[in-house]
């Protein structure tokens, strides 16, 4: 290897570690929301989807929760049932929640 490919190498292999440490610092320091909090209230936002209050949310079933919503992430870790959400970008939503602006996942 000469000189100039192990410089870069060695600078993507830096680049990719703090990378990598930054995104998992990021996700740690995401608090889980909250149901009382006003961003969740505007939606509906229930760590079960099944305590929804069906009357207010007619089109809301059963099946959906955020682990099979389009804007879930679910954590790295497979045991945490927490991951982040594009909607409450600042939070982590529980896999089994949900809200009004729950969309179908498709697979
Ligand atoms: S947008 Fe989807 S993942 Fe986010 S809280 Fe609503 S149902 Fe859950």
């Amino acid at each position: 290897m000469n000189p100039v490919d192990r410089r870069t190498f060695i600078i993507a292999s830096v680049t990719a570690s703090l990378g990598c440490l930054m995104a998992g610092r990021a996700q740690a320091q995401l608090q889980k929301v909250e149901e009382g909090e006003p961003k969740a209230v505007a939606v509906g936002y229930r760590h079960d989807s099944h305590t929804v209050d069906q009357a207010r949310y007619p089109k809301h079933a059963p099946e959906q929760n955020c682990a099979n919503c389009l804007a879930f992430y679910p954590s790295d870790e497979e045991a945490d049932e927490w991951g982040e959400c594009d909607l409450m970008s600042d939070r982590r939503v529980h896999k089994k929640g949900w809200c009004s602006s729950y969309k179908q996942l498709k697979v």
